[in-house]
């Protein structure tokens, strides 16, 4: 857990404000300007975006930050604002300090720490701003700025790993799940194979789930022959499995392959890299474009032999990532083109199915699975707009039993390591989502990405243990094996 100085931050942010307002007075246009970039050289920093693809146009990360006007509209929705009541800890206050960073009227990162390192990059704030500052991509940007971050050699290794020798990354994954199955769990704590691969948020989620997999979904999906693209003449659609189906949630891979075989024809495997969100978050940029290079190029081989066809990915964060590759690569024009085409193909699970696309549902169908709600996962709702698809779907299999979830689009608190790294504050993000829960009944949860899978079920088990999480493709899935 990382321990700050509320009040030297505090001290910094307000400090950074008188000396903004004081300029802001003096300046003729009314805003101080600066050209250049005090908190790193810009054009020489691979380890940093070259510009922020925002839903105003591509950005300078100053443009950026300096779209907040600070009318103070996203603070309702900031989950940490919210629950502290501290500037330092709202989306105005994160970007206020990074304009100040770049300008350099604030000159020690550190000061920054804690206001970035308590985003819950839920992206909430983008969605109620009427200028769509991207707060999540600033504070990654600041994040990157901070002394050593990304540098930690486990982390380091991990995506090393990850990216050079996935059978190793695989072997040491496997290991720590067997030493688990032993019945000693805590032994694969003590021994810190989780922290060896660099994934502490692990660590955490395999304390959450029932049962581990000792066969991943990649290899299980590798050896179906109906997923091999050789001989396929027409290829509807391909899947692409995200690290967290892929390693913890194989139920969730293989209900989404059986669903997809059954409603959408034939389709392929694509045998996909890591997406690359674990560094990109991390702190390891560039590893995180060569994940998304390799990405790209499978998916332009395959395109080659079958012509275009749709991604699918059944994990929010995943897909909500791979549909903002072209930001990685703003400062090549190649690749930009490339991964913007990539980008284009990528769709999440939650959005592809219509309700006509699946079969009608029985009375008994309606009531299998008690009062049901949709969480509104953070990359689903604000990283991609999606909503209402996902609904309508489960509209379809519910009828009155479908309960909607007051503040669905409130954080889980989940958000990668979040909750091994802010515990207190993810503790208390998840508290609200739980009493939300609790307020309508619900049974059963459904959810769209895995994160929020281990955060709620975990919350669940603990405070409300009635309901249960469910993944929308295991959902679906046993609807359509219960009756079809
Ligand atoms: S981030 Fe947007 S909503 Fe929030 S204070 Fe700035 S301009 Fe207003
Ligand atoms: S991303 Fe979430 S936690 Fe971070 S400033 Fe925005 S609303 Fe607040």
């Amino acid at each position: 857990m990382i321990k700050h100085d509320h009040k030297r931050a505090d001290d910094a942010l307000d400090k950074a404000r008188r000396e903004f307002t004081s300029a802001s007075a003096g300046s003729s246009a009314g805003h101080p300007v600066s050209a250049t970039n005090e908190l790193y050289p810009h054009e020489a920093a691979p380890g940093h975006l070259a510009a922020l693809l925002t839903d105003l146009g591509e950005k300078t990360l100053y443009d950026a930050a300096a779209q907040c006007n600070r009318c103070g509209y996203c603070e309702t929705v900031c989950p940490t604002y919210t629950l502290t009541g501290r500037e330092t800890l709202s989306a105005r206050g994160r970007n206020q300090f990074m304009r100040m960073l770049v300008e350099g009227r604030a000159k020690d990162p550190a000061d920054a720490e804690e206001a970035l390192s308590t985003c819950l990059l839920c992206g909430a704030c983008t969605s109620a701003c009427y200028a769509k500052v991207p707060t999540p991509d600033i504070v990654l940007e600041g994040r990157r700025s901070l002394d050593g971050y990304g540098e930690n050699f486990v982390s380091r290794a991990a995506v090393f790993t990850l990216l050079n020798t996935p059978w190793l990354f695989a072997f040491w994954l496997k290991l720590a799940y067997l030493v688990k199955r032993t019945g000693l769990p805590r032994l694969a704590g003590a021994m810190g194979l989780y922290h060896l691969l660099g994934m502490p948020g692990l660590a955490e989620a395999e304390g959450s789930i029932d049962k581990v997999p000792l066969r991943f979904a990649a290899e299980l999906l590798r050896k179906d022959p109906d997923l091999r693209p050789e001989g396929k003449v027409k290829v509807n659609w391909a899947y692409f499995a995200p690290c967290g189906p892929n390693f913890l949630f194989t139920d969730v891979a293989m209900a989404t392959v059986r669903l997809l075989k059954k409603y959408s024809g034939d389709g392929i495997f694509i045998e996909n890299q890591c997406c690359g969100l674990l560094a990109h978050n991390y702190g390891r940029l560039e590893d995180a474009r060569e994940f998304a290079r390799r990405n790209i190029v499978r998916y332009e081989e395959l395109k080659a032999v079958h012509g275009s066809f749709p991604v699918l990915a059944d994990c929010a964060s995943c897909a909500a990532f791979m549909k903002s590759y072209e930001q990685l690569f703003t400062a090549d024009d190649a690749w930009r083109a490339r991964a913007r085409a990539f980008a284009g193909a990528v769709r999440d699970i939650l959005e592809f199915f219509r309700p006509e696309d699946l079969p009608p549902t029985t009375k008994a169908q309606q009531t299998e699975h008690g009062v049901v709600t949709y969480h509104d996962s953070c990359r689903a709702c604000h990283g991609q707009g999606i909503r209402r698809e996902p609904r309508a779907v489960i509209r379809k299999f519910t009828g009155k039993r479908y309960v909607e979830l007051p503040e669905s689009e409130w954080c889980c608190g989940g958000a990668g390591a979040y909750a091994f790294t802010q515990p207190e504050i993810s503790a208390r993000v998840l508290d609200r989502k739980l009493r939300n829960i609790a307020s309508i009944q619900a049974e059963t949860v459904i959810v769209g990405a895995t994160s929020c899978l281990i955060q709620i079920n975990a919350g669940l088990r603990a405070a409300y243990p009635g309901a249960k999480a469910v993944h929308y493709s295991v959902f679906l899935d046993s609807n359509n094996a219960a009756g079809h």
